[in-house]
């Protein structure tokens, strides 16, 4: 049984975003709304190693977000969107339904979208059927299409005021 850490005080801020803010507006986006199998809560810890990972727990009905070193912050908050959407795409596991789903959620909160998502292709593919490795490869697009926002935004808080 892994222990969680315990998040200290002020470690929802993310370069300088409020990252409990962030997920209370995911769940308010249309598509979120729409599907919204139960409302989870945010954990955020902080791990070692470089990069973020996410977790969606059905069963504590939590979004944990892991952030270690080196994250940015596009990635950051597409970790977090992709675990929103699997609480509005209840049991449709990295399949069509949750990729589409994750797509729109994109759009409705940041206006970026994967486009032609029937033809992107795992990256892994001769690796084995793992039915992740599309969704994984949607999430790279996202991260990718978020950091150009960013960066012509010069920051996040300034996109947000201008949605
Ligand atoms: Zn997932």
């Amino acid at each position: 049984m892994k222990r969680e850490r315990k998040p200290e005080a002020g470690s929802f801020i993310f370069q300088g975003v409020d990252l409990r803010r962030e997920f209370e507006n995911m769940l308010k986006l249309p598509v979120v709304r729409t599907y919204l199998w139960e409302t989870p809560t945010l954990k955020v810890r902080h791990g070692k190693y470089t990069g973020c990972s996410g977790m969606a727990n059905y069963t504590k009905k939590t979004v944990t977000v892991t952030i270690r070193g080196q994250a940015t912050l596009a990635r950051v908050l597409e970790v977090m969107l992709h675990e929103v959407v699997h609480f509005a795409a209840f049991k449709q596991h990295h399949n069509d339904v949750f990729i589409a789903r994750l797509n729109r959620a994109a759009h409705e909160h940041w206006g970026i979208r994967v486009e032609r998502l029937s033809e992107v292709k795992s990256a892994h593919r001769t690796l084995g059927a793992h039915r992740g490795r599309k969704a994984y490869q949607v999430d790279r697009l996202l991260t990718e299409l978020l950091s150009g926002k960013f960066f012509r935004a010069a920051s996040y808080k300034w996109l947000m005021r201008s949605a």
